[in-house]
């Protein structure tokens, strides 16, 4: 989930001081163990505890709809990411959530970067910086359940083509739900608006098509 730094701005990875406590760090270990979630890298992490602990939240729910994310294999990894490239907020790698340790140490210019862009149409009208986690559970639940994510636009919209598909989301879902040809970013940006509860009836009809998946209880 890519995003643009303004020109000239480069954030600063180096700086060692002020990770998290052992005492935080053990807390978010066992909040996030008691989830079924595993994370990678917090030692070094600096910024609230909290706001770990409000993803692994919103992970959560959506997990009651799509349970695989957090079966005992392959179970859902954040990894706190220091080495990601700045102009990503999160990538996903199957079941494994890459943050970008430079957004998520500084939460308040998470929020701003990702404001900035649903103010350039670019994600879902409505949403807010939470829908990161949303849209990285969406590529987690495509792969663990091998969801054909253009498939479920079209029984959606039976007869109309890809290209009228990505152009439907495009105007009706988001920029970025329109990035890829083979609708990949459909499902994330449908779940970022369905569990922000500021889903259209498409929207909601698409993460409604993914649960049909679920019931055939494929696993990777
Ligand atoms: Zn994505």
């Amino acid at each position: 989930m890519k995003y643009h730094l303004p020109f000239g701005i480069r954030l600063n990875k180096n700086d060692s001081s002020s990770y998290i406590s052992k005492e935080e760090y053990v807390k978010l270990s066992h909040y996030a163990t008691d989830n079924k979630i595993k994370l990678e890298g917090f030692k070094k992490f600096k910024g609230n505890i909290k706001d770990i602990m409000e993803l692994i939240d919103d992970i959560v729910v959506i997990a009651q709809d799509f349970p695989l994310i957090l079966d005992d294999y392959k179970s859902v990894v954040l990894s706190l990411d220091t080495a990601s490239c700045d102009d990503d907020f999160s990538t996903t790698v199957m079941h494994i959530v890459y943050l970008n340790a430079s957004l998520y140490n500084d939460i308040d210019y998470l929020k701003s970067e990702y404001e900035l862009a649903v103010e350039q149409g670019k994600f879902v009208q409505g949403t807010d910086y939470h829908s990161v986690i949303r849209h990285e559970i969406g590529h987690v639940v495509a792969n663990k359940y091998k969801i054909d994510t253009m498939a479920v636009a079209q029984s959606i919209f039976p007869g109309k083509t890809k290209a009228e598909l990505i152009e439907y989301v495009k105007n009706n879902v988001s920029l970025y739900a329109a990035t890829y040809n083979d609708g990949r970013e459909f499902i994330s940006e449908c779940f970022s608006a369905y569990y922000s509860n500021v889903a259209n009836d498409f929207e909601i009809n698409y993460v409604k098509g993914c649960m049909e998946y679920g019931k055939g209880g494929n696993v990777l």
